[in-house]
């Protein structure tokens, strides 16, 4: 039987807020740097959440979604060296090749052919994880064997918020003995708390308006501050009045990007890890000049970071059972996007085993 006659089960993206589990064609080898990828783990991130409620629009109806997920090799491309069929692999949410301008210089979220798991607009993209079997182009540079020792859905974060949260301490520069406020206590907010600690941050200053995520920062090693109006006043109070040296911004929205200017003192660093679709900075060129701030932002480059934290992982260095609270079959996930974008039963994490 030919290959495209095969079907295997996925999450479809149809409309906003309209997933549906369907069949789909088993994805085959299109070049000789491709794998096929059996999934053994996914995840449902926060980014899939724009997608999902309409704000970053595009996608073809029937778009398989995910970005996060590992699996097993089933079918290695005659030019793919690393990796062969029953090698346990992750990958990141977006594909490198490793040599390209951006991917020498450890850029890897901006490379030439990279595109994203989950993103097929007009015809044209990549099919995400959210399936039974995945095609990950450019295998040899995009995925990593998954070391011994370490969890799946520990292993599975490497790809993206553990990555991205690491990223954002090390674009807002975190120095030891800083007070470093996060904005936003998510899954991608809570590793960057780990991150910004890893750095040797003196205080983690964790701000959130939902109770249990405060409560989950805490475990994380954060001091929790309740996101109102006292939120400057007690950043500065743990920052001898002056602000935090460091605001890591996690929510990716105008009026976070307006509190991370408020905390943070002159002269420091706002880094915003989150996906930004906003026309305009939350502040002026004046206001960034007046306070000589520094503003970093961007796709974190996931490949460039995943060996380092596997090997942390490795070592038990983190902690992360504390982040996942969902964990569903495959074909439950449209209940799970609901849930985690109404915040609903605690939500941080759905775990999706195919
Ligand atoms: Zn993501
Ligand atoms: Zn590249």
């Amino acid at each position: 039987m030919p290959k495209t006659l095969l079907r295997m089960k996925a999450i479809a993206f149809h409309a906003p807020f309209e997933l549906a589990c369907e069949a789909a064609p088993e994805p085959v080898l299109e070049a000789p740097t491709d794998v096929i990828l059996r999934v053994d783990l996914a995840a449902i991130c926060g980014s899939d959440l724009h997608v999902y409620r309409g704000v970053e629009r595009g996608l073809d109806r029937g778009t398989r979604m995910g970005h996060e997920f590992l699996g097993t090799v089933a079918e290695a491309g005659p030019a793919v060296t690393r990796f062969r069929p029953g090698t346990r692999a992750v990958s990141p949410f977006s594909t490198s090749c490793g040599a390209c301008f951006a991917c020498r210089r450890g850029l890897t979220s901006r490379c030439e052919q990279s595109q994203l798991f989950g993103w097929v607009q007009e015809g044209r993209g990549l099919h995400g994880g959210q399936a039974e079997y995945v095609r990950v182009p450019l295998a040899d540079a995009t995925l990593v064997a998954l070391p011994e020792g370490v969890p799946d859905e520990q292993a599975l974060l490497a790809g993206d918020v553990l990555s991205t949260g690491f990223h954002a301490a090390d674009a807002g520069d975190v120095q030891p003995g800083d007070v470093v406020a996060v904005l936003g206590c998510g899954p991608v907010g809570l590793c960057a708390l780990l991150g910004a600690r890893e750095r040797g941050a003196r205080a983690v200053l964790a701000i959130d308006g939902v109770a249990e995520r405060l409560e989950l920062a805490e475990r994380f090693g954060g001091t929790p501050v309740p996101l109102g109006p006292e939120t400057v006043a007690r950043v500065r109070a743990a920052s001898e009045g002056r602000g935090a040296d460091v605001a890591l911004e996690a929510v990716g929205h105008p009026s976070a990007s307006r509190l991370a200017y408020e905390l943070v003192r002159v002269g420091g660093t706002i880094a915003a890890p989150g996906v930004h679709n906003e026309p305009h900075l939350a502040f002026s060129p004046g206001e960034i000049y007046d306070k000589n701030l520094t503003y970093r932002a961007g796709r974190a480059p996931a490949r460039a970071y995943m060996e380092r934290i596997l090997a942390r992982l490795t070592a038990h260095r983190l902690d992360l059972a504390p982040l996942f609270s969902h964990r569903m079959a495959l074909a439950e996930a449209p209940r799970g996007y609901q849930i985690f974008d109404q915040k609903r039963e605690r939500c941080t994490k759905v775990l999706l085993t195919p």
